[in-house]
């Protein structure tokens, strides 16, 4: 490599040194990096970094003299999976011919009123925590204002990971963490909850050091997610500045399960979350746009998400205090779930019957996306949410104008 101040954004040369070296190549493009940070972590010299770009997201770079090329970086990336052979791919034998689904909801009814779906998580984590599991999980660090992963084995702390939060949560050191807990102590055992990008990053992770016979993969569903720079600036602008909150929710049931309410609260004052501000698709991680898990079909042990359709798909079982996907992808996930019929209700269903847009393919990427960052970066944050509450009040009523239409036809 010449003698020049490397891309500053993928690499960084601080003396300037000669590289004679073939660094790494993270990602060609920001597509190809969900920053789940699996690279930073492996790193057996700290040669990679994590660093915010303009919109809030966080892509890796490289320390182009420290970096002894070992490749690492590259062979754990979960996100570009055609680059390297993973060994995972010959254990079929840990799945199950034919992904198992269900419809399900936790019987517990406080619990199933503050969780965003159906409460599986709780579900599953209850039982794993108390048969010897920690639970790796995100939660809200409300005096920081970010949303981190943790290493949690009691109910109590696992319980502050409950509500979907739609910006992506930070991996910091969870790899690495997850290595030494589960390596403290040969008992230990560890179920993993993310999204597909984070799960199956901690999978390869986890491949990597041989631990994976003591790990349990649960996956979310996920449309995407959206940058948390412009979720906290729109909190900001609510709260008169303070940027203050102590609870967020993307997914409160007062109305019912299909019309979730996204709010904040401060000192017991609640401010509702426009979605079409803080969820926004124009927002969106570029990656999220490509994500290759979006199907059914994973190497993780459970997947979860909401069961939209249910009301056609299985009415009998459709409640207003929520309804969970189940899609059940090994046997250990198969037998976790046998484990916890007691305290859940369900209905078998099938991949025909569950399929929900984020399940076939990515969510679009917004034709709006680059006008919407341009409106951000060159003018205040208050034209960006003017401008966009009007857009979405405005297709609101087209949307209803249109279906009025068509109720008269
Ligand atoms: C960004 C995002 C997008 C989603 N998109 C869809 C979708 O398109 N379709 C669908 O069916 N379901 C989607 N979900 C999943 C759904 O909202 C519920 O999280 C899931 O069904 C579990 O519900 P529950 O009642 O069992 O969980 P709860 O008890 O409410 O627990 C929520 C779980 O989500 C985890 N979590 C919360 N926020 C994040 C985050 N930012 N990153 C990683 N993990 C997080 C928590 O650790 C916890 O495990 C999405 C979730 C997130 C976070």
């Amino acid at each position: 490599m010449e003698n020049k101040f490397l891309d500053s954004t993928r690499y960084i040369n601080l003396e300037n040194k000669k590289i004679n070296k073939d660094l790494p190549e993270l990602y060609s493009n920001k597509e190809n990096c969900c920053g789940c940070g699996a690279c930073y972590s492996i790193c057996p010299v700290s040669a990679i970094i994590m660093q915010e770009d303009g919109e809030g997201f966080l892509y890796p770079s490289v320390y182009a003299d420290k970096c002894i090329g070992c490749y690492k970086c590259l062979k754990v990336c979960s996100f570009n999976p055609k680059k390297f052979s993973d060994k995972a791919d010959d254990e079929s034998d840990i799945y199950l011919d034919e992904t198992k689904v269900y419809a399900s909801r936790i019987k517990n009814q406080e619990i199933l009123a503050k969780s965003s779906s159906g409460g599986m998580f709780t579900a599953f984590t209850d039982y794993l925590i108390d048969n010897n599991y920690a639970v790796v999980c995100s939660i809200m660090d409300y005096e920081n204002k970010t949303l981190e992963f943790s290493i949690v084995n009691d109910k109590n702390k696992r319980d502050e990971a409950r509500g979907s939060k739609y910006f992506q949560s930070d991996s910091k050191n969870i790899f690495s963490e997850s290595i030494a807990y589960l390596k403290a102590d040969a008992n230990h055992r560890i179920a993993f909850v993310g999204t597909g990008c984070q799960t199956e990053a901690f999978r390869k992770y986890i491949y990597m050091h041989n631990l994976n016979d003591r790990v349990l993969l649960i996956d979310i569903i996920c449309h995407g997610v959206p940058s948390k720079k412009i979720v906290m600036e729109y909190i900001k602008y609510l709260t008169g500045g303070t940027g203050e909150f102590d609870y967020i929710t993307y997914k409160d049931k007062r109305n019912g399960w299909s019309k979730p309410v996204s709010l904040i609260k401060y000192d017991n004052k609640e401010y509702k979350l426009n979605k079409d501000i803080c969820y926004n698709a124009n927002t969106i991680r570029l990656s999220c746009n490509v994500c290759p898990y979006t199907k059914t079909k994973r190497k993780s042990d459970i997947t979860i998400g909401d069961f939209w359709g249910i009301e056609k798909q299985h009415p009998e079982f459709y409640s207003e205090t929520g309804n969970s996907l189940v899609l059940i992808h090994s046997k250990k996930g198969m037998e976790l779930f046998n484990r916890i019929k007691p305290d859940i209700e369900y209905v078998e269903s099938s991949v025909d019957k569950c399929l929900q847009p984020n399940l076939k393919k990515p969510t679009m990427r917004s034709k709006d996306r680059a006008k919407f960052w341009n409106d951000y970066n060159s003018k205040s944050f208050s034209y960006v949410v003017k401008k966009y509450e009007m857009i979405g009040l405005y297709k609101k009523i087209r949307n209803k104008a249109k279906k009025i239409i068509r109720g008269k036809k």
